[in-house]
């Protein structure tokens, strides 16, 4: 036989896993669907994101290696001899 304060903890339990617990996690993505928004995404994109171009991260692979490589046009990231496209921004490689 189970006692009504046993009762009422289970009963607050089985609450809070059927409701809290997912609706934790619609504000948890709420909030950081609204921190997204913030002004720190526009502060990167007018700032140094602009200024600094991504050029992934296969520069300094080639470099150390003295492996023959492509430097993409557009973006300057180094690809290797065989690429038909650049891995970093997808423009197409001349040769
Ligand atoms: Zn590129």
């Amino acid at each position: 036989m189970i006692s009504t304060a046993e009762l009422a903890v289970r009963l607050f339990v089985s609450l809070l896993v059927v409701v809290a617990v997912p609706l934790s996690f619609v504000l948890m993505f709420r909030t950081l669907d609204y921190i997204a928004l913030d002004g720190l995404v526009e502060e990167f994109r007018n700032g140094r994101g602009a200024t600094v171009r991504d050029r992934g991260q296969l520069n300094a692979y080639f470099e150390a290696n003295e492996t023959a490589s492509v430097t993409c046009p557009h973006c300057g990231a180094a690809n290797g001899e065989n690429y038909t496209y650049c891995h970093t921004c997808q423009a197409k490689l001349d040769g």
